[in-house]
């Protein structure tokens, strides 16, 4: 399927590795061109040159910490205007309510609320100026099924979530062919999921396999995500043919979550 969406600019955020990569690899080989952005230049510029061979769009990386006003000034102004917008940033730490004081909350609504809102501020009238856009957000399974110890997450995107609710139903975005989604991961096999296994092995004193066995026991598909087949749903989102979907709340998560909606 042609998704029709090649010679477009899209910004892809948090992008030398992970989902945001498997993103920026999937609108790469439908020749977008792409603004990727992580904090490592290293990682990133390695990313930006395999990403190069993918595909005929253009691949620019900018070093900087999307949760910045210099950081997200920055990613903006290296595209002549973004279609395409894909907000994802790192995500909060594990741990108990009782230990987060007031610095740790606000450093988790900037980097997994606020930071995605300034950008859709930053380009979604621009987009139905031109009459074409598509916001992606990656948030979290956990904004569906809060997981315990991921409480600023739970918290800090399910604000994300319901403000996109909102947004994404105005009639001057979604009548001028602007939508904007959220794509939920369940577990998916990066290097994000690796360190909390780690952690949960090095707690537990089980080695990384029983963690990874029990992991995936308790998921329907019996294994992990892949990066690469996160990006293939984000680039179809994208597409000319999604037009018509817009406000929703996509749970990619191999069957793990049980209710029937
Ligand atoms: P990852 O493999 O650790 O990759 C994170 C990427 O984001 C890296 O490229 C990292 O590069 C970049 N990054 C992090 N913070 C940034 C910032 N402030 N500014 C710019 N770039 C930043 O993580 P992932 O697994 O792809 O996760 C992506 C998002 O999905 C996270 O918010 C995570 O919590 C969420 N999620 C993941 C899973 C999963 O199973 N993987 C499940 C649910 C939710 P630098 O460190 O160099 O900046």
């Amino acid at each position: 399927m042609d998704l029709g969406i090649a010679g477009r600019w899209a910004l892809v955020c948090a992008a030398s590795k992970g989902l945001g990569r498997g993103c920026a690899a999937a609108l790469v080989r439908e020749g977008v061109n792409v603004v990727i952005t992580a904090r490592g230049a290293d990682a990133l510029n390695v990313t930006a040159a395999e990403l190069r061979t993918l595909g005929a769009g253009e691949v620019k990386a900018i070093v900087g910490d999307i949760a910045t006003p210099e950081g997200r000034a920055a990613a903006l102004a290296a595209a002549p205007h973004i279609d395409i917008l894909v907000n994802n940033a790192g995500g909060p730490p594990p741990g108990d309510f009782r230990d987060w004081d007031r610095a740790a909350w606000i450093a988790a609504i900037e980097a997994n609320m606020l930071t995605p809102i300034e950008l859709m501020k930053a380009t979604v009238d621009g987009m139905a100026e031109r009459g074409f856009g598509r916001v992606v957000n990656i948030t979290s399974g956990a904004v569906k099924a809060p997981i315990d110890n991921l409480g600023l997450s739970n918290g800090a995107r399910s604000g994300l979530t319901g403000f996109v609710a909102g947004l994404a139903r105005q009639k001057r975005l979604a009548g001028a062919n602007v939508t904007i989604n959220n794509l939920l991961p369940g577990a998916f096999d990066t290097d994000r999921i690796r360190k909390t296994m780690e952690g949960a092995a090095a707690k537990t004193g089980q080695s990384m396999a029983e963690v990874l066995s029990k992991r995936t026991q308790a998921i329907p598909s019996q294994r992990l995500g892949a990066a690469d087949e996160f990006g293939a749903v984000c680039a179809f989102l994208c597409s000319v043919h999604a037009s018509y979907l817009t406000g929703q709340n996509i749970l990619l998560d191999g069957g793990a979550y049980p209710g029937t909606f």
